[in-house]
């Protein structure tokens, strides 16, 4: 993990996934932001990518701290040092680890915090 992804990495314990799905072979996360802004994290083929700001800026240099939030914390699929974060796409074998872990650790709806958590993630 470089110093720009490090740096994002710092500031997950201030956002959390708050539903997970898996539809048509993509997998869809919706987290909440520090500022109760509301991002998706979808990951499709090999790519992953985020809906908000600093991923559409930054993706060069690193994904976005909501990315690291669902890969290193939600689905528990890489630590810090992992070659991933610099590659900043999946192997096939981390596609077959991305299955399993998904279903081990998917994020059901909350529906305490978001009124209608699916139609916010098809919208988006
Ligand atoms: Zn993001």
């Amino acid at each position: 993990m470089n110093d720009e992804c490090y740096n994002r990495f710092k500031k997950i314990d201030k956002i959390r996934c708050m539903f997970s799905i898996r539809k048509d072979g993509k997998y869809l996360f919706l987290v909440s932001g520090s500022s109760n802004t509301k991002y998706t994290v979808t990951i499709e083929n090999k790519w992953i990518r985020c809906s908000c700001p600093d991923f559409k800026h930054n993706f060069n240099k690193t994904v976005c701290k909501h990315c690291i939030l669902i890969l290193y914390d939600t689905l528990k699929l890489f630590k810090i040092d992992h070659s991933f974060w610099n590659r900043k796409f999946f192997t096939p074998d981390e596609l077959d680890q991305l299955k399993l872990a998904y279903k081990e650790n998917k994020v059901k709806s909350n529906n305490a915090t978001i009124d209608n958590p699916r139609r916010k993630i098809i919208k988006s």
